[in-house]
């Protein structure tokens, strides 16, 4: 069983409450880092933590941190990125939801370190039952003396707010975000100058995953040195993994990085392996912008490790044979699955989110999609297979915002690793078009 440093308590009654929390550990960092570190000592205990950026990019945090401009006299930010949009990803909207406090103190303790005063959760605006319950816990955490003025006596202050997005997943990239939260359409912005530079309101900001601001609590509580013990390599600490699909016990899983992907799929304290008694297909491993591997690549890599839960590991073999841990977001397929059809389904949302700015993601994110729904329905052409190839090659590293590549990675990858099912899709394209219909080449069972 695997250390739960975020979730240990997610299922005590009333842990939601203030003074649940309080009784189970909660706002000891804030205690500790006000009243006994400095800001710089907090940013070097994240720093040694190892921690990196839970939403997806895998950013060393302490590090990002530390290139947080520091203007005389020029407020700065700390926000909140609590968009959770990609398909397969849900564990932020759980963790606020189940323990609101976690968030706030990892707020608190971080916005402490990075010196800001004025600090915002932005959370996406589907969840506005998970916005409810951050305010009312913001509102006991400012009764408390925990927000506001002078909290807990240290002389620091901090107003915390939470802002709902409006329901676009480009809001999810950082500098779309800055835009929605000032008040502008959620466009992503050129880069440089970045966020730590010119953030909100041209101030210098930071801007983190959920997940990656409840762990400072951890980190500051346990040390940085404790917590990057856990893990593998540049992988330290815990992830937390939502897990859907295929499975026997889909859910969000608290696992220690290094983890083998093997006994997360099949050991009965995870996933409990592949429903129906069916065959494992595919695995998309960090949300829908990541490659997806066949069976045999997301057990093992081409080399013949074991392949494991970390950064390093889901990405060896670079893009040929490896993906990316990414947010978690973990989708298993049965043998059952159409690959064109859902290749198609991701390329739909993707043509749907962009925000239109550069052509190459506009135009090309929609000719994607034609071409997947003419594959899938029974009008494709063995030249489209290339074609599409070509038009994801054409969008990746052109793009202002990086939606360009997750609109292109998992369409390349589909056909790099299932191309024998798109041609089955034009040769045998009545059957192709059925409802239901299964390329037979990787079906164990029917
Ligand atoms: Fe908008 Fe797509 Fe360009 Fe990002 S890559 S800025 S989503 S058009």
């Amino acid at each position: 069983m695997g250390r739960k440093l975020l979730t240990e308590h997610i299922n005590v009654e009333g842990i939601d409450t203030l003074d649940v929390y309080r009784k189970h550990g909660g706002y000891r960092s804030v205690e500790k880092a006000l009243k006994t570190m400095t800001p710089e000592e907090v940013v070097e205990e994240v720093k040694k933590s190892g921690l990196r950026g839970r939403g997806g990019a895998g950013f060393p945090t302490g590090l990002k941190w530390s290139f947080l401009a520091k203007p005389e006299g020029v407020p700065r930010h700390l926000v909140c990125n609590a968009d959770e949009s990609e398909p397969g990803t849900f564990k932020d909207r759980q963790l606020m939801a189940k323990l609101p406090h976690l968030l706030i103190e990892g707020m608190i303790t971080g916005s402490y370190a990075l010196g800001a005063n004025t600090s915002y959760i932005y959370i996406r605006g589907e969840l506005l039952y998970v916005l409810r319950i951050l305010e009312k816990a913001i509102a006991e955490a400012y009764a408390a003396g925990l927000l506001g003025k002078n909290i807990l006596g240290s002389g620091y202050d901090l107003d915390l707010y939470v802002h709902p997005g409006g329901g676009a997943y480009i809001c999810g990239e950082e500098t779309a975000l800055l835009e929605s939260l000032e008040g502008k359409r959620g466009n992503p912005r050129n880069k440089p100058p970045f966020p730590a530079v010119q953030g909100l309101w041209a101030r210098p900001t930071v801007v983190n995953n959920v997940e990656s601001i409840a762990a400072v609590p951890v980190i500051v509580n346990e040390g940085g040195d404790e917590y990057a013990k856990i893990g593998v390599g540049k992988s330290t600490g815990t992830k937390l993994i939502s897990a859907c699909g295929h499975l026997n016990n889909p859910g969000i899983y608290e696992i220690e990085l290094g983890l083998p992907v093997e006994e997360f799929i099949y050991s009965d304290e995870y996933c409990g392996g592949i429903w129906k008694g069916r065959e494992l297909k595919a695995v998309v491993a960090g949300g829908s912008s990541v490659p997806i591997l066949p069976k045999e690549l997301i057990l093992k890599t081409a080399a013949g490790a074991n392949r494991l839960m970390t950064y390093e590991s889901l990405s060896d073999g670079g893009f040929v044979t490896g993906t990316m841990l990414g947010s978690g977001g973990f989708i298993a397929m049965d043998e059952t699955t159409c690959i064109v059809r859902n290749t198609w389904n991701f390329s739909r949302f993707y043509h749907h989110e962009s925000c239109g700015q550069c052509s190459p993601c506009r135009e090309g994110t929609g000719w994607m999609e034609k071409v997947l729904h003419r594959l899938e329905h029974g009008h494709g052409r063995m030249e489209d297979i290339d074609l599409l190839v070509s038009v994801a090659k054409q969008i990746e590293g052109n793009t202002i915002c990086p939606l360009g590549e997750a609109a292109a990675w998992p369409v390349a990858a589909a056909v790099r690793h299932f191309r024998d099912e798109f041609e089955w899709h034009v040769t045998h394209a009545k059957a192709a078009a059925q409802p239901g219909a299964v390329y037979p080449g990787t079906l164990v069972t029917v």
